[in-house]
């Protein structure tokens, strides 16, 4: 018998949150009960029918059946950068501002292996998704993480950082609107960020995968690079897969300071060959012609947040009413850990939410539900909450 050892990178992961509600979830579904879950970050609803075909089409050009170049075709970026334009009124050079990602996730995981030494540390703001740790540990750094808060409004507290701890850091990951606390971010904090970061030369990784899931047209998110001097020290990872519900389909950008996306660029160049062509050009489709979709998809969503948040205040469960994202952020009833509480609801109800610390030690005393049903089985799941 062969005997083979994980690689220490993988050995020194943070243990599986989930594993012990999965087990229930099993359990729960054993017994024949309904379940409906309230658990992931994926939107239900379908791709628009002008993107598939758009993809059909490129399908057929034998053109796109070869290797595609590895930062993308230009017309995929010349889009990205016509979007951005468009949309936050940031001018991007399509030639060396933008790399085109097969979904964000690969961006986000690569980018470290670029700019992190073995030692290097970076800042990550949590309760987080789960990438920007795992993937600065596998490049041989080490991770510092910064507490978001009630009492902080879920932004990290630029200021309590002490000069050595900024001096010490190659990087900061920041995410918003945020997954899971569905923060937003004011301009105040995007202002302050990118100052200490060009104080202490730190590169800012900001996520942005959900810019175009918000409730209010007078407030929408905004990216960090419409704010003076963010180019010189920001990289933005987006993606088509939350705006357009495209997350099968592996397409994504990363945009901002030429260094950074030429760096990210290189590490793709020795890892993968790039997004299929076809993929991409059901990408260009999407950015220049699913705006009224996004709208359509956002009026779905603010539904469904409002139908939830009317049950969560019925029940006397405490949360934000989220501007943007399809989360919802809540406070455990008094009393009860995260775990408890989760599993309390699947079993008694069927519904599955999820536990908040599985983000990240401040995630402790929250759950977060997610929105990716639809409206009637929300309804459905919420009459067994209020229920509870
Ligand atoms: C969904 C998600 C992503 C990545 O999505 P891709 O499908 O890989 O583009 C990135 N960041 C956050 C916070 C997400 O929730």
């Amino acid at each position: 018998m062969s005997n083979f050892h994980l690689a220490k990178r993988l050995a020194a992961l943070p243990p599986y949150l989930f594993a012990a509600i999965d087990k229930v979830k099993e359990e729960v579904r054993a017994t024949g009960k309904d379940i409906i879950s309230l658990g992931i970050g994926d939107p239900d609803l379908p791709t628009p029918d002008f993107i598939i075909e758009a993809l059909h089409q490129a399908a057929k050009n034998p053109a796109n059946h070869q290797y595609p170049s590895y930062v993308g075709m230009l017309a995929f970026r010349q889009a990205v950068a016509d979007w951005y334009k468009e949309r936050f009124g940031v001018s991007l050079n399509a030639a060396d501002e933008v790399v085109a990602l097969i979904g964000s996730k690969e961006g986000i995981a690569h980018f470290p292996m670029a700019f992190i030494n073995p030692g290097d540390m970076a800042l990550v703001a949590t309760p987080n998704y789960p990438v920007y740790g795992s993937a600065t540990n596998f490049a041989g750094g080490t991770v510092e993480y910064l507490p978001l808060t009630d009492e902080n409004d879920f932004l990290p507290d630029l200021d309590s950082i002490s000069s050595d701890t900024w001096k010490r850091a190659t990087m900061i990951f920041v995410n918003y609107p945020n997954n899971p606390t569905a923060a937003t971010a004011p301009d105040a904090f995007y202002q302050k960020l990118i100052a200490k970061a060009r104080e202490f030369n730190v590169i800012v990784a900001h996520d942005a995968a959900y810019t175009e899931v918000y409730f209010d047209p007078a407030k929408k998110p905004r990216s960090i690079l419409e704010f003076p001097g963010a180019k010189d020290v920001a990289i933005e990872f987006h993606s088509l897969s939350k705006t357009y519900n495209m997350t099968g389909w592996r397409i994504g950008m990363a945009v901002g300071n030429p260094q950074l996306v030429a760096g990210l660029g290189k590490i793709k160049e020795n890892v993968d060959s790039g997004a299929f062509q076809a993929v991409q050009e059901a990408g260009v489709a999407a950015l220049k012609h699913g705006e009224p979709y996004a709208e359509k998809y956002r009026a779905i969503y603010k539904e469904r947040r409002d139908v939830m948040c009317a049950a969560l205040k019925k029940a006397g469960i405490e949360h934000h009413v989220p501007e943007a994202t399809f989360y919802i952020w809540c406070k455990t009833p008094k009393g009860f850990t995260s775990a408890d509480f989760v599993t309390k609801v699947l079993r008694q109800t069927g519904v599955v939410v999820t536990p908040g610390n599985g983000f990240g030690t401040p995630g402790e005393g929250y759950f977060r539900i997610s929105l990716t049903v639809p409206t009637q089985r929300l309804e459905e799941a919420v009459s067994r909450i209020v229920n509870l």
